[in-house]
């Protein structure tokens, strides 16, 4: 039953009057009957848990359940994957980007092996205190393996509750984040945390949808705000737009035909640890200049293709050349030089991917 105080908190927080458990209830019969089946739903095993919402953060559930089926097959205990080669594990998780998330996995599998004996942590806080594991991800974990009642808010749950309870606080406000939580702490089942959460997550990405949400279908129009006056296009609020930036980069592929030379980027910034050619980078459209390919002497290089890429904050024009030389020579700690036949076993931004599966010369 919920506490008379939460209903006097939820009605003078959010301005309105709701019966709470109607409400959970409410989502969790739908979720019953409408939920999709998928691989991790069918565990509680807190590792396969927390290796399916890393790999779901910011990616879809198409894409993300080959991930997750290929990582579960290849690392089936946590000291597996806290004993692989970090070039493996981002090998693996190629494509998918974000690859902070890939090392950040690798680093707190590390740490529950040696400090937790290799048994996944079972309190919020420790949860929580793994490498990569936020607010919404701990609450993911605790809930379905471990029934612990704390709310999930990812971004589906912010467009239910804020049309739900029309909610004008902008969600990437300090203020904002704190109210959602708050909200959904208090809608939420504590006999059922683990169901109730699916519910509402399940409930933003098949019925509050971005366009068109299925209020007709919605098992709680009846008590939805927004619907009452046909304003969910308001809702949520958002401050600010990302502000996008344009980079032009230049990708040097410097071969004698057999070899050629691959550059480790550092360990922060885009596409970190992965693999690339040796690179420039202008702020606008033009050709490399003599000077900018250095001590290379490269004296003919070749296009061979431009690529648009997409990424969440940049718009990327790579263009790629092929510069030919008789005698392979790095000019820097972080070049290798790799046969061509054996690229595959360096994990590469998918960017790069892409030109290798079009390029006429691999
Ligand atoms: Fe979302 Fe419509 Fe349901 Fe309200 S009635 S919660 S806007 S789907």
């Amino acid at each position: 039953m919920l506490l008379f105080e939460q209903f006097q908190t939820i009605s003078q927080n959010f301005g309105f009057f709701i019966q709470m458990p109607d409400f959970s209830l409410s989502i969790q019969r739908w979720y019953r009957q409408n939920k999709r089946s998928l691989p991790w739903r069918e565990t509680s095993d807190p590792y396969f848990i927390w290796l399916s919402e890393v790999i779901l953060q910011q990616t879809r559930i198409e894409q993300g359940t080959a991930y997750y089926l290929k990582f579960q097959e290849h690392y089936p205990k946590v000291e597996m994957l806290a004993n692989a080669p970090e070039d493996e594990v981002l090998r693996l998780w190629q494509g998918l980007g974000y690859y902070s998330r890939a090392r950040n996995l690798h680093a707190a599998a590390k740490r529950i092996t040696e400090e937790f004996d290799g048994e996944f942590p079972s309190t919020f806080e420790d949860i929580q205190s793994l490498k990569g594991v936020g607010d919404y991800t701990a609450s993911a974990i605790a809930s379905f393996a471990f029934g612990l009642p704390h709310a999930v808010v990812d971004g589906n749950v912010y467009r239910f509750i804020g049309r739900y309870l029309k909610i004008d606080t902008p969600i990437d406000s300090t203020e904002g984040k704190k109210q959602f939580k708050e909200a959904a702490q208090l809608l939420m089942d504590p006999k059922n945390p683990g169901t109730h959460n699916q519910a509402m997550m399940e409930m933003g990405s098949l019925v509050c949808t971005v366009s068109n949400p299925q209020c007709a279908s919605c098992p709680v129009n009846e008590s939805c705000m927004a619907f009452e006056d046909n304003s969910q296009a308001k809702y949520p609020v958002k401050l600010k737009k990302t502000k996008v930036r344009n980079r032009y980069l230049h990708f040097l592929i410097v071969t004698d035909g057999k070899q050629l030379i691959l550059k480790k980027r550092p360990s922060k910034g885009i596409w970190a640890g992965l693999y690339d050619f040796p690179e420039i980078e202008y702020e606008k459209k033009q050709r490399p200049t003599k000077s900018d390919l250095g001590k290379r002497e490269l004296s003919e290089i070749e296009k061979d293709g431009t690529f648009k890429h997409l990424l969440s904050h940049q718009k990327i024009e790579a263009t790629f050349w092929i510069a030919k030389v008789d005698t392979i020579q790095t000019f820097d700690q972080a070049e290798i030089i790799v046969d061509i036949d054996g690229l595959d076993d360096y994990p590469m931004p998918q960017l790069l991917i892409r030109y290798l599966e079009k390029s006429t010369i691999f």
